[in-house]
């Protein structure tokens, strides 16, 4: 597709570091040696310019978070990532693009020890499908569908952070955030933190379209309802500042791209949660509790949010 083989050779191939992987890029497949006692966990996300990204964004942020979004579903699987294939439409050959690119992606890469071990090159509109593979010990991955009444809900990180970086890179806040466009455009994905919930978490879901749409799957999934104290919900103070002169209470609870974790666990698990919060060195909290009555109900320091004219479906 006139992306010559010697520019696959030179951007994408390098020695596997992992000893799993007996056969990577350059050959019609690659092979890999998953462990025994461990599923395969399989998760695959593309972006496509435009719609998931802003065209100018620059071309390592994208390597990066091209790669974060699905370390983040294994994440909230509690699946410990290994091996991922890219599949990339580039305009134009332009390999300075693809070397910045790969610069992001492979940073990433090797903080979680992902190999890249295949792939596709195509010439057409900008868009990046990255399918990422792990393992989980059989019989212990985090699904949506375990919460139980009593479980007491809680968040990693700061939520509707990336919403807050989306807008401010829009010009459509009358000040600059930073540490919001770092969130958007270089989300960290709780990997380790997902991997230590195994057998812990009773449902767990990675937040990508906003926590009230996600958590929800896990309510639907499980049969519950839920009851979450907005007050409660980790938020930066520029987000707490977007809130309080727009009036928008549920925009960080509907924003979306956090990346981050949110699950259920028994209450017995409360101490294990903020103490393995504070040793990762995480924002986080408790957020709400899981109820039998089905739906999602939102209270403001103790008062009931009239939510019916929001039009949000799953009040
Ligand atoms: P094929 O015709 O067998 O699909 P390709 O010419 O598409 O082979 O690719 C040659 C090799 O380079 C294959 O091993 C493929 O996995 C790898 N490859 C191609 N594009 C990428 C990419 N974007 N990322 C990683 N590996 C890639
Ligand atoms: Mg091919």
């Amino acid at each position: 597709m006139g992306i010559e083989f010697s520019l696959i050779e030179t951007v994408f191939k390098k020695p596997p570091t992992r000893r799993d992987v007996l056969l990577s890029i350059g050959d019609d497949c690659a092979l890999v040696g998953p462990r025994e006692g461990y599923h395969l966990a399989i998760s695959v996300d593309t972006l496509v310019s435009g719609t998931h990204f802003l065209p100018e964004v620059s071309p390592k942020c994208l390597g990066h978070k091209a790669l974060a979004v699905n370390l983040s579903d294994l994440a909230a699987c509690g699946a410990e990532p290994a091996w991922c294939t890219l599949a990339i439409t580039l305009p134009s050959g332009d390999p300075e693009w693809l070397v910045g690119f790969m610069q992001g992606f492979s940073a990433l890469a090797q903080q979680h020890t992902v190999d890249l071990i295949g792939g596709d090159t195509t010439r057409g509109p900008l868009s990046v499908t990255i399918q990422l593979m792990g393992h989980v010990p059989v019989g212990e991955a985090l699904l949506r569908s375990g919460a139980k009444v009593g479980d007491l809900i809680y968040v990693s990180g700061l939520i509707g952070e990336a919403g807050l970086g989306l807008l401010s890179r829009r010009k459509l806040l009358s000040f600059e955030v930073p540490q919001a466009i770092e969130a958007l455009e270089r989300p960290l994905p709780r990997v380790e933190l997902g991997v230590l919930l195994r057998g812990i978490a009773s449902a767990c879901i990675d937040i990508s379209d906003g926590l009230l749409a996600d958590l929800s799957h896990i309510l639907d999934q499980s049969n519950v309802g839920a009851s979450l104290a907005l007050e409660k919900i980790p938020s930066s103070s520029a987000m707490r500042h977007h809130v309080r002169m727009t009036g928008d209470s549920l925009f960080p609870l509907t924003a979306g791209d956090d990346y981050e974790l949110c699950f259920t666990v028994p209450k017995d698990r409360a101490k294990w949660v903020e103490d393995t919060f504070r040793r990762l060195g995480l924002e986080g909290a408790l957020i709400g509790e899981i109820e039998a009555t089905p739906g999602l109900r939102l209270y403001s320091n103790g008062n009931q949010l009239q939510t019916d004219r929001l039009g949000y479906e799953h009040f």
